[in-house]
């Protein structure tokens, strides 16, 4: 497409097709789906017989006009014959939004459901930096990079596509948030969940269920909430900039417009005492008005020393629900459901090596999953748990716990059902001597003894015997499939 306006007499006529359009995706697709890659298409315009939808990042489009770029066109044509192309690419929204309007997410409903005008999606695919994303961009590439540092004028936190409670895996540790996040998601302000004040340690899901909950708010068809989404930080941002250009009335009149405020990461308030009280004063007002407040934090009320004392109860009122740190079983659950929608297939196997052995956060553990999605991709090579080693290795060196001589000799010696001492005993039967093997060729891998010193461990032997037992091994496992697995499994379980 050229430059040239689109022809707007027929954008009524077209924003029909397009409602349809996306309807009849929706449907093709699933909601998830369409909610993390399609919903942000925005139609940009009819020149002659193309069309031109736009997404706001390369990253998406690429994604869109690869997947989806054939359907929408068979879509259009359906739509009107006269159409022989779709032009996917990357433009911003089609009018400039006000600032503030870009926080409120207007609700949809407004409109009627088969068509809804075109309107610039007040939503992008942007997170907070840092936040790896479940099927995001695979770190480290450009669209990763570019989808991270998207430009926002405005100081309004966009809501992530991916984060809904369809896409939030839910396990002991995150339960009961979850099932709170819910519950105000379906009724707001509702007795007893106003505030809800979700805590815990970074990379819990913190943010996601906020969002989750936006979005199903701003989904509904009946009784269309607005909900306004920030970070503790961009509130005061925001609440300085009004202070500056001598607009606080407009901002405060504008937050108690709201049906829902959401502030993210409140911590980031201590010793910021104006803002403290700006914020008290709206939550305030918004309660009395019988609006829901949704908060995070890292800490408790009771725990964030440094909000003031009045803050701090009035935070505590309502429903307070706090994440837990993850299990295996979480981990595992949760890589399970990345895997599914990233599209590649990942062994069990990995993915039990990964729960086990990345146990920080989920977003440490979503960043080796999409590093290791991305390779798969990029080099057209299965994941193995030999390419999860290669591909994360300073991943996994960050992670690795110390292994003992005295661990490894143990968990070989039950393995194979020797006695311990018969790791340092003289005995030489094939029986005791391979496993003893093992045991050094294990402790040179895993630790960063010597071979004297493991020689030493291992009943006073010689170096030399340690050398010769790693190199048998070394080429037993060469040679022999099963006795190879079977040293991979002993040292998988030593790692973890
Ligand atoms: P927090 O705000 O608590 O620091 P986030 O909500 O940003 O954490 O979560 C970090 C990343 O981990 C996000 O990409 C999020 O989607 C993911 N995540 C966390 N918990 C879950 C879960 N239970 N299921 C799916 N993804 C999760
Ligand atoms: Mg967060």
């Amino acid at each position: 497409m050229t430059t040239t306006e689109p022809e707007i007499v027929e954008l009524p006529q077209l924003a029909v097709h397009w409602a349809r359009i996306r309807g009849r995706l929706q449907a093709e697709v699933g909601e998830v789906e369409y909610r993390t890659w399609l919903r942000q298409m925005t139609l940009a315009g009819l020149d002659g017989d193309e069309i031109t939808v736009t997404l706001p990042t390369r990253f998406l489009r690429d994604w869109v006009s690869t997947r989806y770029g054939d359907r929408l066109s068979a879509l259009w044509q359906a739509e009107n014959p006269a159409i022989r192309r779709v032009d996917i690419r990357v433009g911003g929204a089609a009018s400039p939004v006000p600032a503030l309007a870009e926080s409120l997410t207007a609700p949809r409903a407004q409109a009627s459901r088969e068509a809804p005008p075109i309107r610039a999606e007040i939503t992008l695919a942007a997170s907070a930096p840092g936040n790896a994303g479940s099927v995001a961009p695979p770190p480290g590439s450009s669209a990763w990079a570019e989808e991270r540092a998207e430009p926002r004028s405005d100081l309004a936190a966009p809501l992530d596509p991916r984060f809904t409670f369809e896409g939030f895996v839910v396990g002991k540790p995150n339960e009961f948030a979850y099932a709170c996040a819910r519950r105000v998601a379906e009724r707001p302000s509702s007795q007893g969940f106003n505030p809800l004040f979700l805590y815990g340690g970074v990379g819990l899901g913190k943010t996601h269920l906020m969002h989750a909950i936006a979005w199903e708010l701003t989904d509904r068809t009946t009784n269309p909430v607005s909900v306004a989404y920030m970070s503790a930080e961009k509130f005061m941002y925001r609440f300085i900039a009004a202070i500056r250009s001598q607009s606080t009335m407009e901002f405060k009149e504008n937050l108690r417009s709201v049906d829902v405020l959401m502030i993210d990461d409140l911590q980031f308030l201590i010793g910021k005492d104006n803002t403290q009280e700006e914020f008290f004063h709206t939550f305030n007002y918004l309660v009395e008005q019988g609006k829901q407040i949704v908060v995070s934090a890292d800490k408790s009320p009771s725990d964030l020393n440094g909000l003031e004392h009045r803050l701090r109860t009035r935070l505590g009122c309502g429903m307070v629900a706090d994440l837990h740190s993850t299990t295996y079983e979480l981990r595992l659950s949760i890589l399970e459901a990345k895997a599914a929608r990233a599209g590649v297939e990942v062994p069990v196997k990995v993915l039990e090596f990964l729960a086990h052995k990345i146990t920080s956060n989920v977003r440490e553990l979503e960043g080796a999953l999409n590093r290791l999605v991305a390779h798969a991709n990029l080099f057209g090579r299965p994941v193995t748990l030999e390419t999860t080693h290669e591909v994360l290795h300073d991943i996994l060196k960050a992670h690795d716990r110390r292994v003992t001589i005295e661990e490894i000799q143990k968990k070989v010696a039950e393995h194979y059902s020797i006695r311990l001492t018969d790791m340092s005993s003289a005995r030489r039967a094939r029986a005791v001597a391979r496993p003893r093997q093992v045991a050094m060729f294990l402790a040179k891998q895993l630790t960063s003894r010597s071979l004297p010193e493991i020689g030493r461990k291992f009943g006073n032997r010689d170096h030399t015997t340690v050398m010769h037992a790693v190199s048998r091994v070394t080429e037993l496992m060469e040679r022999d499939g099963t006795f190879a697995e079977d040293v991979e499994l002993l040292r998988r379980l030593l790692e973890s």
